[in-house]
């Protein structure tokens, strides 16, 4: 089926033609590991994870590159400030390393509650300061770049006079230093907008490395454009993450991949759009910061209740990933009421009886909702054309329409298919009834436990003997009992 793209470099939508089929090349950026992953981490997460597995369902091989930045952005995305990674690691009195290691365990976690697979490979920057530093040198080589004082700066206007920096982003470089004119004469950068691609150290900054310029450590924006040559090669099919990281990051990328490889590395680039909270931008000091974990307990003054991981991804998969998306209590509760419908009605497909004929086409559920995805993920179309199928789906447990066993195999089969997955929903219920049947057994258990206790052996055995009934095997022992399922 054909795949088509919305590519932001080109502001239309394209038909997505890979390198080298069916190897598809697919990076996306992953999170600065300082804090507890939040909200904005969740929307690339999941539509990413979306495309990820729409790929693999049309067959091809994709790997997938998620990066970890574990060093080189500074406080405000800028080139000057603290590291934010060891401004943590400071104020906690920890190793830079160790708050990596503790927010990529809780990103990790996270991801696997909203049930976003992992990714093929996931490097971190700090493990990748060789290729930067090598990335450096070309780039130096090739005249895009200048020492100063023991950092290095990509020289934008240079590279301008030949190339387009902007082109992603729709910025014009005049406008943009125009803006920023008050800033020269303050850093060691020639002009104010050129951006660092090494930066010397000073005294009080704990995450160093030597380099042929200065001890010191590599500007946020290269350990993309290293990292992604490294695992994708010098040409790759898709490039994604969130619009909030078009510019300066995504733009700066372009500009360093092509300094250094003489041409452009990225084919198609995606951007999600950002989520607000009751229409308002999300940030700390606005005070509707909300992290996963506080998502997912309730713990947070905004919350009415506690949202299941699962709401949370259904609710994210319900809005077309270019839209932006507005978080509020009612629009949870009416996304945990749509996924509900869906999932009951998925596990209503086991209790429908076959008829001799079917009153309806099984064919067009997978074709339309596969229409729909494999058009720049419409993932809204597809899920009401899941609720069109969950609406025909309750008559043909009512009996108002029929159907034969072979196209019941199929609808299930492509009912799974689409919700399972390529959206990648979970049926927590499963999970929690299982909880709940242990629970229920162990409580008869324990009143059987109480009746033998006062010699009440009929008691005692009219449980045993109806649980046994019921396929749960019981076995006695000293200090109690023991049971499993036949
Ligand atoms: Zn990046």
């Amino acid at each position: 089926m054909d795949f088509k793209i919305y590519n932001t470099l080109d502001r239309k939508k394209e038909l997505f033609v890979p390198l080298n089929p069916p190897f598809v090349g697919l990076y996306v950026c992953g999170p600065t590991v300082y804090g507890d992953p939040h909200l904005g981490h969740a929307r690339p997460a999941i539509t990413f994870d979306l495309l990820f597995r729409l790929l693999q369902n049309l067959n091809y091989k994709v790997r997938y590159v998620r990066n970890i930045t574990d060093v080189g952005h500074l406080e405000n995305d800028s080139d000057e400030g603290e590291d934010k990674v060891a401004k943590k690691a400071r104020l906690e009195q920890l190793e830079p390393m160790e708050v990596a290691q503790y927010y990529i365990n809780r990103y990790r976690d996270a991801m696997k509650y909203l049930n976003v697979l992992p990714p093929s490979i996931e490097p971190q920057a700090s493990g990748h300061i060789i290729e930067q530093i090598e990335m450096i040198k070309v780039i130096l080589e090739n005249g895009y770049a200048y020492e100063s004082n023991g950092s290095v700066y990509f020289d934008v206007e240079k590279y301008n006079r030949k190339f387009h920096y902007g082109k992603l982003s729709g910025r014009v470089l005049e406008e943009m230093i125009a803006a920023s004119r008050d800033l020269d004469g303050q850093s060691d950068k020639r002009h104010s907008a050129d951006f660092a691609l090494w930066k010397k150290a000073s005294p009080e900054h704990i995450m160093r490395w030597n380099s042929p310029w200065s001890v010191g450590f590599p500007g946020w924006h290269l350990e993309c454009s290293a990292m992604s040559t490294k695992y994708l090669g010098e040409q790759f099919d898709i490039h994604g993450g969130g619009m909030d990281l078009m510019f300066p990051h995504h733009e700066c990328e372009i500009a360093q991949s092509t300094a250094a490889l003489k041409h452009e590395s990225v084919r198609y680039w995606m951007h999600n759009n950002m989520i607000t909270i009751n229409g308002q931008k999300m940030g700390k000091s606005l005070g509707n910061f909300i992290t996963l974990e506080e998502l997912f307990t309730g713990n947070h003054k905004l919350l009415e209740k506690a949202y299941a991981p699962m709401t949370i991804r259904f609710f994210i998969l319900q809005a077309h990933y270019r839209s932006t998306l507005d978080f509020s209590n009612e629009a949870l509760s009416a996304a945990e009421k749509g996924l509900d419908r869906l999932l009951k009605a998925v596990s209503t497909l086991k209790k429908i009886k076959p008829s001799s004929e079917s009153t309806v086409d099984v064919s067009s559920l997978k074709k339309e909702c596969m229409e729909a995805l494999c058009d720049d993920l419409n993932s809204p179309i597809a899920i009401a054309q899941l609720f069109e199928w969950v609406r025909i789906i309750n008559q043909l447990h009512e009996g108002e329409q029929k159907i034969t066993q072979e196209d019941l195999d199929k609808l299930s089969n492509d009912m799974h298919e689409i919700v399972f997955d390529i959206l990648g929903l979970r049926d927590d219920s499963i999970a929690d009834n299982q909880n709940l049947v242990s629970g229920l057994v162990d409580m008869i258990l324990n009143i059987r436990l109480d009746a033998k206790s006062k010699k009440d052996w009929a008691t005692s055995d009219k449980i045993r003997n109806e649980l046994q009934n019921m396929g749960v095997v019981v076995k006695d022992r000293k200090d109690g009992y023991d049971w499993e399922l036949e």
